[in-house]
């Protein structure tokens, strides 16, 4: 038994299958992909969750080639943007066009957050030397202990948004470092060439997750919520409002967040039911508009915009090869959530127009998504994980208790909070029912 449809639910159903065993997935959703939901604006497939893939992402790149689901590069020519302190500047590559003090300054600091990366075992960070100092603070409380510039904790603000859904004080540093070194380096995790944005898919990364539901046809069931697994000598029952499913062994593939909302009887041991009330999800938000051409092209832009002043804080061109010009900008939820749809419309499209110029002002489409007001396991894109959780629950992470096992982006170790991730999280948790029922 399976619970969550996301990439890591369904990736466990698929391995489990091909070992032979018999599997069902619940998943509470209408719909399977969890954080990987597709949708369209002028007809162009565009992505409300997951969207990226980079080069070393071989676990989710080869599930995708298996499935036939194509990638495609994403658009990185001419020049990027930046809007810093009230200025638009055009740059190349993924540092921006600052002064040469600051320019120093983020290289120091990105040198000293990689220098401590190297002292913490991905798989165990609690076991680091550096494990309770780290732990203990915040990636903000590192920044100004090593007197970061303002500038520098500005553009670490913007990675923590993007890359957690969450402000620089809110998440460990120990966290920071492990989850960076997990992307392979800060470089690899940020960069459009070389690095995890490198391509996207032209159908949509849920096309890889209906294709995996299709070829396990009606074992995935849908609108069906799990509210209790109950576990005895022989295995577990699991219940949904349809009633109670019995099985040898389930994996639960939900945010750690979300395990908190399945009672489990008897109850979890005590650091494994702590861990869910602390491994809280970000939350981020996503703005798309659609134009009759991709315009900023022709005036020698890659479409690739950075700024300090929100709601639309990045932005991509993930325009289809032929169609339409489509913009993509990742919003500030604090900001961005509350706002009633046509004032959010009205606010990412200002930021395009102050980034690209008054022709944005009018697409002929625009769709955005608060991940955070999402009725239904709501977050994402991962967790933004606070000081103290590692060291004092991450050796429950994925630690078996009786026949529950545990999958999700968020318990891998390579590429954890990605897609990549979630497809890995699910094979490993696949391998250790194998083991668990030969036993
Ligand atoms: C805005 C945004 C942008 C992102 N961008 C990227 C990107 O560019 N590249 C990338 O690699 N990753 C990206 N991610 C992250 C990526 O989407 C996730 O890492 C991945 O989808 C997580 O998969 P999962 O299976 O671990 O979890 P989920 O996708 O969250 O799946 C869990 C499933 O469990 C279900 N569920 C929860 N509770 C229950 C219950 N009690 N009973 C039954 N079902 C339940 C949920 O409905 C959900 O379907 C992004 C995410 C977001 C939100």
């Amino acid at each position: 038994m399976v619970v969550g449809a996301g990439f890591a639910g369904l990736s466990t159903a698929r391995e489990l299958d091909r070992r032979g065993l018999d599997v069902v997935v619940l998943e509470g959703r209408d719909r399977v992909g969890g954080r990987s939901h597709t949708t369209t604006i002028a007809g162009v497939p565009i992505d409300l969750g997951g969207t990226f893939v980079g080069p070393s992402q071989d676990a989710v790149l080869g599930l995708a080639a298996e499935l036939g689901c194509p990638t495609t590069p994403t658009y990185s020519r001419g020049k990027n943007l930046i809007r810093w302190r009230g200025r638009v500047r055009s740059y190349r590559s993924t540092i921006p066009k600052l002064s040469i003090l600051e320019l120093l300054d983020v290289s120091r600091i990105q040198w000293r957050f990689e220098r401590l990366s190297r002292q913490v075992p991905v798989a165990r960070p609690w076991t680091s030397p550096l494990a309770e100092r780290l732990d203990a603070r915040t990636l903000d409380g590192w920044l100004r202990s090593v007197h970061a510039g303002a500038s520098t904790r500005d553009l670490m603000a913007i990675m923590s948004r993007v890359t957690w859904g969450c402000e620089p004080d809110e998440v460990s540093m120990l966290h920071a470092v492990r989850y960076v070194k997990a992307a392979g380096g800060i470089g690899p995790m940020l960069d459009v060439q070389g690095g995890a944005q490198q391509d996207h898919f032209p159908d949509g990364t849920q096309s890889i997750a209906l294709r995996m539901a299709e070829q396990l046809g009606d074992r995935v069931r849908t609108e069906a919520v799990v509210t209790r697994i109950e576990r005895s000598g022989d295995g577990v029952v699991v219940h949904t409002d349809a009633g109670p499913t019995s099985a040898r062994a389930v994996v639960v593939a939900v945010p750690p967040e979300h395990r908190a909302d399945i009672a489990f009887d008897p109850p979890l041991p005590d650091e494994h039911a702590r861990l869910a009330e602390h491994w809280p999800l970000g939350r981020l938000s996503k703005a798309y508009a659609a134009y009759e051409t991709p315009f900023w092209r022709a005036d020698g832009h890659s479409g690739q915009a950075l700024s300090d002043e929100g709601p639309v804080f990045i932005t991509f061109d993930v325009s289809p090869a032929d169609g339409p010009g489509v913009l993509l900008g990742f919003t500030d939820a604090r900001t961005f959530d509350p706002l009633p749809a046509e004032r959010r419309r009205d606010r990412a499209l200002s930021c395009f127009v102050d980034l690209f110029g008054r022709q944005a002002a009018t697409p002929i489409d625009y769709v955005d998504h608060c991940w955070g007001t999402e009725e239904f396991a709501p977050g994402g894109p991962t967790a933004a994980v606070p000081p103290g959780s590692w060291t004092r629950y991450g050796r429950a992470l994925h630690t078996p208790v009786d026949g529950v096992f545990w999958a999700g982006t968020e318990t891998a170790d390579v590429w954890t909070g990605f897609l990549d991730g979630a497809v890995r999280s699910g094979r490993r948790a696949a391998a250790e029912v194998a083991e668990h029922l030969a036993r």
